[in-house]
């Protein structure tokens, strides 16, 4: 027993050992470095990243400013100014609407909390500055990443179920009623 010990240690068995599994994996498989960034990996489906502000088709605000992302939010990333619809006192319209995305947490829980499906998750990752104050989004900085990230849009809610949009009365122009 001591003698096959012995040879084990003088012609180095374990460390051949170990560079048999390592020379096996070196031939087996393909190097797995991606050259980024100009190779990219596959996101995943429900890939949650930067945030964006949704308009209708018609190009009007889906955002009514009810203030519920701002309450849903666990970092206090969002802050709504909401004001009344000109011409239309039911209605209101977020005015002002800031993010400070060096708080947020991707959690979705935003969106999820909007009940007109005002906001969106885009999958936009590449958002890396040297000035952490380019990363305090406006309203207009917000729809401009909608308008690229989501460029197929809705149809305006009362369009979309018009026996409901019925009892909006605040509503100019409302489609026929569907008997
Ligand atoms: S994703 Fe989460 S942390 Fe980010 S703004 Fe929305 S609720 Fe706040
Ligand atoms: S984004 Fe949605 S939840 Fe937030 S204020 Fe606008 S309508 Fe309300």
């Amino acid at each position: 027993m001591k003698i096959k010990e012995w040879i084990k240690t003088l012609t180095f068995y374990e460390l051949l050992l170990g560079m048999k599994t390592t020379m096996s994996h070196l031939l087996r498989y393909k190097p797995i470095t991606i050259q980024y960034p100009h190779e990219k990996k596959p996101l995943p489906e429900n890939y949650r990243g930067m945030l964006a502000l949704l308009k209708y088709d018609d190009e009007t605000e889906k955002c009514v400013g009810c203030d519920l992302c701002e309450a849903a939010c666990p970092s206090r990333v969002i802050r709504v100014v909401s004001a009344e619809v000109p011409g239309e006192p039911t209605k209101r319209y977020s005015k002002e609407y800031y993010m400070d995305m060096t708080r947020c947490l991707f959690c979705g829980l935003c969106v999820q909390a909007c009940p007109v499906d005002a906001l969106g998750m885009t999958r936009e990752f590449e958002w890396a500055v040297y000035d952490k104050r380019n990363l305090h989004l406006n309203k207009q900085q917000l729809l401009a990443i909608g308008d690229r990230a989501f460029p197929v849009r809705e149809k305006r809610i009362e369009f979309q179920h018009p026996n409901v949009a019925h009892f909006n009365v605040a509503f100019q122009s409302l489609p026929q009623k569907e008997s």
